[in-house]
């Protein structure tokens, strides 16, 4: 059993670029396999991993965030990484996440397997395995336990049931008029058309 004295909260990190089903329903499961209090999505103000793409502005993902968890009791939305500059990393971006209680709270980073491979390579890596626990979820095409843990890093690997979508394919699907709608949130597709985001 969990200590029911200290909350439980995801720091769930992402571009959000823009957010769909596997990010919510990683949120989701997360939340229900491990017990958590709250998931808080923190969109990236500066992705530094995805530097060779264009990303949608900071204001637009967060927008698309906001949607996308709707009036969902357990997930809120995070504006840290947004509101500080510079790169961003995601030992700050837990900090930030922590500092925003005034009571004590147990901190997993939620992370899809494909990040998880890289995670030897983040900023301040063992500063940031020292600050929370990793809840890990499958995702189609990548193996979870391809994770390097020489530096300690504590993972708890959870399985959600596969959702095979990326922001990637949405954004080429919206540039190629296929449609998204079922794969994100109707709120996120109508803001899409609306500000004509991802028409190449
Ligand atoms: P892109 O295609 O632009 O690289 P993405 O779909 O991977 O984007 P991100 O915002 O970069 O979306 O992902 C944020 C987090 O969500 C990462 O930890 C990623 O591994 C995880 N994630 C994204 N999509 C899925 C999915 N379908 N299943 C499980 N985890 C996911």
């Amino acid at each position: 059993m969990y200590d029911q004295s200290v909350r439980r909260v995801g720091v769930f990190g992402g571009t959000f670029d823009p957010p769909h089903l596997g990010h919510l329903v990683a949120a989701s499961e997360a939340a229900f396999r491990c017990g958590l209090d709250e998931v808080v999505f923190v969109p990236a103000g500066d992705p530094w991993q995805k530097h060779h793409l264009k990303v949608t502005d900071a204001a637009g993902r967060l927008a698309m965030t906001r949607l996308a968890v709707g009036s969902d009791p357990l997930f809120r939305v995070s504006t840290c990484d947004i509101d500080r500059d510079g790169p961003t990393y995601a030992v700050d971006t837990v900090a930030d996440v922590r500092a925003e209680y005034d009571h004590e709270v147990d901190l997993h980073f939620i992370i899809g397997a494909d990040s998880l491979e890289n995670l030897h390579t983040w900023h301040r890596v063992e500063e940031l395995c020292k600050a929370v626990k990793f809840i890990a979820l499958n995702r189609p095409g990548h193996s979870r336990r391809d994770v390097d843990t020489s530096f300690g890093v504590e993972v708890e690997f959870i399985d959600m049931p596969a959702v095979d979508v990326s922001s990637t394919e949405c954004r080429q699907r919206v540039r190629d008029g296929e449609p998204v709608r079922y794969l994100l949130t109707g709120p996120v597709g109508e803001y899409i058309v609306e500000r004509g985001l991802y028409r190449g």
